[in-house]
């Protein structure tokens, strides 16, 4: 070789050298400006843009991927990429068994060209078409493999070198742990968002759960229509009351309050309007009451108050102060209303020193001062056995059924053109086991007071027309008159029993005859008047019991589908002697036939009576002088023996008449 050659030769080394050194330089600087780029950038979608280029400029990839494994190790998802085609393959995801990236995964080894010599047979022809172009090496964090980073096609070569492979197994280790931290740190994010988010759903939640809470207090606690304390908390607040009036030796006050006369404002003036009164009085009260004092309504019209440091004398201060409230009329939204009330006052110690002996001393009070209408009354144990009986009265009706105490007798109407028995009116017997006879007048209304009124309408309506289907089996055709209190009158459940008895006993039509007062179908006239053709075409009849108390309207009955009017025993009893009740009779009997509807005569007495009565045109009489209610097996005989003849069949009823609607109807 010349010296000339030599020269060059060693020249081209040198050159060779200087580029090789070149290189290394820029590897360095690379790695080294990596290594501080990746510390810098936390954001994870950054970090690996920034991985990929540097890794594509290190290897002299044609394109460079990276593929991030998810959490399961199901799939991996190419997270980034840069280089020819990279744009079309961010973002896709395989599963793990497929690719080369399964593969470093399954052997946790770099994927290079070289590896193909390591290969089992059954491998090889799988992988080596594509070992030439691919470089991979894994990315491994500190506790779990992450995935990869790859490079396709070296450019300028067929393959990538073993330097290519060293160079990125360095980078990858190098970059790794920063990647490692930056997913980490998103997943943390992620995790606050997601923890942020639930947070504030719990937030909502636990609102919503206070607002429930708050209604379901406030349902339990409170009364719905007044807002006032119901029974249970006043009962709460009056023990509370106990143990602080015991502790501190202090008395105080329990108040009983009862409006007076409410009930006829619920029937006459319609139930809205009582609640809009119980409300006006609830709140009337309240504002006439210390902040400490506990007001509450315990069910109907009836209030209890609980007044802290408060003896007799106070009590009966602030009895006055709140009688006071009520001098003003109530101005209601469709009337002007005024009402009283009945207080009883019960102080502790001296008149109960616990909960239900204050309750039931105010109780007594409070009876004794509706009695003797004076407002209120501080109770006094000399008075207490009077009021006593009354008190358990609506305890011991919750067993007079099952006891057998109550019965229906039966008093029978004589039709007066006929001169025979058309029918009977069903009324309520209590003969208590210890107390002995107690009046209709007087269970009939603890009956609607306490609630028990629909069960026992239900009991009378099925004894009633059982019984006349009975008779109706003997032969006799006797109407039925059964007594509808106003609250049975406006429950749903008593007008549908009806319906069905009428359908389980297929009655002749006007064969049931319901007995509702005046004042109970007067207020919500279209309501009432809608019941009442409800029923009547079903073919039950009407009839407006003790007519002349109430103050009906013609105006309201013209419009109510009702055939029968029974003058109330007050007039009747008396217009033998009395000339006023004589034309109130005689009117009633005229005004009656004007509007199509049969009259009955209730309370005669005697047998003046009952030829005045068919002197003037009344159609049916009833009372002592005919007959005594009586048990229903007595009745028939006893008529029978006096002379009475009764109504026998069907037929007959129709040709005297017994049982024919009113004209008109
Ligand atoms: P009412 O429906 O007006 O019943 C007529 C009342 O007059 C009955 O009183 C009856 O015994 C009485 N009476 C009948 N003839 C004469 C007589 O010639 N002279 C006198 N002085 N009185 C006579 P009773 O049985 O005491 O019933 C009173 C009220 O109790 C009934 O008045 C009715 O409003 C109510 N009542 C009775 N049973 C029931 C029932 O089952 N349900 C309902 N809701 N109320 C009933
Ligand atoms: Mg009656
Ligand atoms: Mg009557």
């Amino acid at each position: 070789m010349s010296s000339g050659a030599n020269q060059q030769n060693r020249q081209r080394t040198f050159h060779e050298l200087e580029h090789e050194l070149y290189l290394r330089e820029f590897e360095i600087q690379l790695l080294k400006e990596t290594s501080e780029a990746v510390s810098s950038h936390l954001h994870l979608d950054q970090l690996f843009q920034l991985v990929v280029e540097r890794a594509r400029d290190l290897i002299q990839a044609e394109t460079v991927l990276l593929p991030v494994i998810d959490r399961d190790c199901k799939q991996y998802t190419y997270a980034a990429g840069c280089g020819k085609n990279a744009d079309e393959i961010v973002g896709e995801s395989l599963p793990l068994e497929y690719g080369i990236c399964g593969w470093v995964w399954r052997h946790n080894r770099p994927w290079w060209t070289g590896i193909l010599d390591e290969l089992e047979p059954e491998e090889r022809n799988r992988w080596e078409q594509e070992a030439g172009t691919v470089i991979m090496v894994p990315l491994g964090g500190k506790k779990h493999f992450m995935g990869g980073i790859s490079g396709i096609n070296k450019i300028g070569a067929d393959n990538f070198s073993k330097r290519d492979l060293d160079l990125l197994t360095l980078f990858a280790s190098q970059v790794s742990i920063a990647l490692e931290v930056a997913m980490n740190i998103e997943e943390l994010e992620a995790a606050q968002k997601e923890a942020e988010k639930y947070q504030q759903e719990l937030q909502i939640l636990n609102k919503e759960l206070q607002i429930t809470n708050k209604e379901l207090e406030n349902l339990a606690l409170y009364d719905h229509l007044t807002r006032l304390p119901n029974r249970k908390l006043v009962q709460d607040r009056l023990l509370q009351q106990v143990h602080t009036a015991r502790r501190e030796k202090l008395p105080f006050s329990v108040i009983m309050v009862d409006l007076d006369r409410f009930k006829e404002v619920n029937d006459t003036l319609g139930h809205h309007v009582g609640d809009e009164l119980l409300k006006k009085v609830g709140m009337r009260f309240k504002h006439a009451l210390r902040h400490m004092d506990t007001i509450g309504r315990l069910g109907g019209d009836e209030f209890a108050l609980v007044l802290p440091n408060t003896n007799a004398e106070m009590a009966c201060l602030v009895a006055d102060k709140l009688l006071k409230t009520l001098d003003i009329p109530f101005d209601l939204e469709s009337a002007t209303c005024s009402v009283d009330a009945s207080m009883g006052i019960a102080v502790f110690p001296y008149h109960g020193d616990d909960v239900p002996s204050l309750l039931r001393s105010a109780d007594v009070a409070m009876y004794i001062a509706k009695r003797n209408q004076d407002g209120y009354f501080v109770y006094d144990t000399k008075k207490d056995k009077h009021t006593v009986h009354r008190l358990n009265l609506a305890a011991d009706l919750h067993q007079a059924l099952d006891k057998g105490e109550l019965q229906l007798y039966y008093q029978p109407k004589l039709d007066l053109d006929s001169k025979m028995i058309s029918g009977v009116e069903a009324l309520m017997r209590w003969n208590h086991t210890e107390r002995g006879f107690i009046p209709p007048d007087v269970f009939i209304p603890t009956m609607e007071q306490s609630g028990m009124i629909r069960r026992y309408t239900i009991w009378a309506l099925d004894e009633a027309y059982r019984q006349r289907m009975e008779w109706q089996k003997a032969g006799y055709a006797l109407s039925m008159s059964v007594n509808l209190s106003v609250y049975s009158l406006r429950d749903r459940q008593v007008l549908e029993y009806i319906q069905s008895l009428q359908e389980q006993w297929r009655p002749p039509p006007g064969a049931l005859v319901m007995e509702v007062t005046e004042s109970a179908v007067m207020g919500d006239l279209g309501y009432v008047s809608g019941i009442l053709s409800e029923l009547s075409s079903q073919g039950v009849q009407f009839s407006i019991d003790d007519f002349g108390t109430g103050y009906s309207s013609l105006s309201h009955l013209k419009r109510l589908p009702v055939n029968e009017l029974k003058i109330d025993r007050s007039f009747v009893m008396e217009m033998d002697s009395d000339a006023d009740d004589a034309t109130i009779v005689r009117s009633t009997v005229d005004l009656a036939h004007n509007l199509g509807l049969r009259v009955v005569a209730e309370g005669v007495e005697t047998a003046e009576t009952l030829d005045a009565l068919k002197d003037l045109g009344c159609n049916q009489a009833q009372g002592y002088f005919i007959a005594r209610p009586s048990p229903p097996d007595e009745l028939i005989t006893s008529l029978e023996s006096n002379g009475w003849t009764l109504c026998r069949t069907d037929d007959e009823a129709e040709t005297v008449g017994c049982t024919r609607a009113a004209p008109g109807h």
